[in-house]
């Protein structure tokens, strides 16, 4: 498979999702839902969330190797912890310091 080939495969699947996404919307919030979602529909919405919540595991799976290789830590404190998220904390988790990641002194007079 070439790369252009690739890129229309991507956009088919974006495009497919995107509408499947809208008709969702439509059934779950629409009138339609009072009429009951029909069986095709319901299934290609389960199969659809399914992926998606596989995709979301891959991604957590991936994100929680990365930062298992990555440690932080703290300058005022000299904790060391595992960041959950990709972007840094704003305070040291254990004494709430906001300069955790400053050389100490730095905003001493
Ligand atoms: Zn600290």
């Amino acid at each position: 498979m070439n790369s252009e080939q690739k890129e229309d495969n991507r956009k088919t699947r974006i495009e497919r999702i995107d509408g499947l996404i809208k008709r969702m919307e439509g059934i779950l919030t629409g009138g339609e839902a009072k009429r009951g979602i029909p069986r095709g529909e319901r299934n290609e919405i389960l199969e659809i969330t399914g992926e998606l919540k596989r995709i979301k595991n891959m991604l957590e799976e991936r994100e929680g190797m990365e930062n298992t290789l990555t440690i932080l830590s703290c300058t005022r404190c000299g904790h060391t912890w595992h960041p959950r998220t990709p972007q840094l904390p704003k305070v040291c988790p254990l004494c709430k310091s906001p300069y955790w990641d400053k050389e100490r002194g730095w905003h001493k007079k």
